[in-house]
């Protein structure tokens, strides 16, 4: 996650790194933050109905720790098949290990780790929730289990009944080249 930060640049996701008089209290908080543009992620376009629901729990003591973000929010997103609007609900719990050292330590820092200034009096999450949040993006958004998709033809909604265009059962790139070279047969 090194390209152009697209979380909005006033998110307010500060966690404070008090050493001392924090040890043995876990810090916890919980954010709302907002996502006014929405998310547009692999050709999807999500709108956040409400703000991104953020639970946060620091944990460990000492200069590495670890930092839990749940998080929430109801949405809606085209579904990828009839691109109907659909609503849908994001949630996802992920894991971040902090720490001033892991160069030094030799670890191969994984995903997960997040090497940060030694003299640092607070760390900024903003990235990590927005990758909790990319991460918690479903596969594939279905307005239906069976949702019949959308004519390859004439693009109508295959869930509103039958738009009447010839059912080949093919792929209409095939067809295409059928109809071109009348000896390509359909397996
Ligand atoms: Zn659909
Ligand atoms: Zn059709």
């Amino acid at each position: 996650m090194s390209e152009t930060r697209p979380y909005p640049e006033n998110w307010e996701a500060r966690v404070p790194l008090f050493q001392e008089e924090s040890a043995g209290t876990p810090f916890v908080a919980d954010w709302s933050l907002l996502l006014p543009a929405g998310l547009e992620y692999s050709g999807l376009k999500y709108t956040l109905k409400s703000g991104l629901q953020v639970h946060i729990e620091k944990s460990g003591e000492g200069k590495a720790f670890f930092v839990e973000i749940r998080l929430r929010c109801g949405a809606v997103a085209p579904c990828s098949r009839c691109l109907k609007e659909t609503p849908l609900e994001i949630t996802g719990s992920f894991r971040y290990f902090y720490t001033p050292s892991a160069a030094e330590e030799g670890q191969n820092a994984d995903e997960m780790t997040v090497a940060y200034q030694r003299d640092a009096v607070e760390i900024d999450l903003s990235e990590q929730i927005w990758e909790s949040l990319v991460l918690s993006l479903p596969e594939k958004v279905l307005c239906r289990d069976d949702c019949a998709g959308l004519c390859p033809r004439c693009g109508a909604d295959l869930n509103l009944g039958d738009c009447g265009c010839p059912r080949s059962g093919s792929d209409p790139r095939l067809q295409v080249l059928k109809d071109i070279l009348p000896s390509v047969s359909e397996e």
